[in-house]
């Protein structure tokens, strides 16, 4: 079985890259999807609010997804679902796992990557306790609520403030359920301000900043669950323990880009965000293996995934066809003082279009700051901040025009200056 473009993931990554691809030219695209419809999580996050910046309008998460897979039934896409990648090959190789066909390998002249990102699972955040029913992922808990139609319990605590456990949280109200408190390991939350507003503050859920849960009691189901305040080293402070009864804990406490397969496959990943290390044109060290959307990086809203997918899945269309201009000045983009890391993370000034866009995360809330660019040593853009905080996404762009003004450029840093963090 051959391809061109193979597309791993049909979320709203792998979907908005495949349209992508065919409006640039490109007629021979396979969608693979383990899931047995296309739409990725967005399926399960019923709550309104997404594509308020490409349609300008408030739909929820199964309403997005249905725009794009409507273009790409249109368009007459292919796509295979129930079909799980277990292995990609330098060379392209793909093999593939579905009820109908078994394993079978598929050869692709350009892969993209759109796998997106899974949730941190209790096992990695040493919570001490039993390890008593009652304890499930927010996501988990959102699949049950939304898709299953099963209540996960009746009197809930929340370990983390990411966008997931914010949105649980009134997902729970609304259902019934009492949801006590949020606690949130760090002194600020990993959500979206809007987030904390319209899912904690609207039904006066208390949201506790640098708190951690310390004990779960019960043996065979979640009976209470004790919290506690924490110092500068993220230590419980003894002293400071509270205990909530309770039959149900939500975790939300960070989501990890799906990368085993790209691993194996060879490509670069960095430390900082689990994705891969890519350039302007979203390619990662080996050429022709495109990513994009949460596998790449965690991203806060979902128009950003679509924006960055259409861009991957042009990309890969230019790489079919050769069009790829030739440069080999590749300047790196480095973040520093608060900037977490870039994607990209380098750039070909002679290649790339007239503007980058250059998305990261900072690593404290930062107030009242300045966002800089340096070209080398000369600053050449100060953007003012009333605040940057981790859970929200931030972005520069860069000129070409301005760029090719730097002939030997060497370094572009991106850095927060003048903030108190
Ligand atoms: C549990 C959860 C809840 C979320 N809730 C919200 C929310 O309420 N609001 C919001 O804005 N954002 C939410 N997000 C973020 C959301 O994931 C992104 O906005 C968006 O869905 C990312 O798109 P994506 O296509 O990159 O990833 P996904 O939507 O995750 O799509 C990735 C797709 O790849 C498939 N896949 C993965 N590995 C393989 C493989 N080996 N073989 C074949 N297919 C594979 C998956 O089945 C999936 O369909 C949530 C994320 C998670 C994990």
């Amino acid at each position: 079985m051959k391809t061109k473009i193979a597309i791993i993931g049909g979320g709203p990554a792998g979907l908005s890259a495949a349209v992508a691809a065919r409006k640039a030219g490109v007629k021979d695209i396979l969608i693979l999807e383990r899931d047995e419809q296309l739409g990725g999580i967005l399926n399960q996050c019923i709550h309104n609010g997404f594509g308020l910046h490409t349609f300008q309008e408030e739909l929820t998460g199964p309403e997005y997804a249905a725009r794009f897979i409507a273009e790409v039934e249109e368009m007459q896409i292919p796509y295979l679902l129930s079909t799980m990648v277990v292995d990609i090959s330098p060379e392209k190789k793909i093999t593939c796992m579905n009820r109908e066909q078994g394993m079978f390998v598929l050869e692709a002249e350009a892969i993209i990557l759109a796998m997106g990102c899974r949730e941190r699972p209790r096992g990695a955040l040493n919570i001490p306790g039993y390890r008593p029913a009652g304890i499930y992922s927010a996501g988990t808990a959102q699949r049950y609520v939304n898709i299953e139609g099963r209540m996960p319990g009746e009197k809930v605590v929340i370990l983390g403030s990411g966008d997931i456990g914010l949105i649980m949280a009134r997902r729970m109200t609304f259902e019934g359920a009492k949801v006590q408190v949020v606690a949130e390991l760090m002194p600020y939350s990993g959500g979206l301000k809007r987030n904390i507003v319209q899912c904690l503050d609207d039904y006066d859920i208390p949201l506790k900043l640098s708190h951690t849960v310390v004990d779960i009691k019960g043996k065979d189901r979640v009976e209470a669950v004790t919290i506690a305040q924490v110092d500068e080293k993220l230590k419980p402070i003894p002293g400071t323990e509270e205990t909530y009864e309770c039959d149900t804990l939500l975790l939300s406490c960070g989501l990890i880009p799906e990368n085993e397969l790209s691993g194996k496959l060879g490509v670069e990943l960095s430390t900082v965000t689990s994705g891969p290390i890519v350039n302007e044109r979203l390619e990662t060290n080996i050429p022709g293996v495109f990513a994009c959307g949460n596998v790449l990086h965690v991203h806060d809203l979902v128009d950003y995934v679509s924006e960055e997918a259409g861009a991957a899945g042009t990309f890969a269309a230019e790489y079919m066809t050769q069009q790829f201009a030739e440069d080999t000045t590749e300047i790196a983009i480095c973040p520093e003082g608060g900037v977490r890391y870039t994607v990209p993370s380098s750039i070909h000034p002679h290649r790339m279009q007239d503007k980058q866009i250059v998305r990261f995360r900072v690593g404290n809330v930062y107030k009242n700051s300045e966002l800089c660019v340096y070209f080398d040593d000369s600053c050449i853009m100060r953007l003012k901040k009333k605040v940057m905080a981790p859970g929200e996404m931030e972005q520069v762009i860069l000129q070409k025009k301005k760029l090719q003004e730097y002939e030997n450029l060497s370094k572009i840093t991106i850095r927060i200056e003048q903030g108190e963090a």
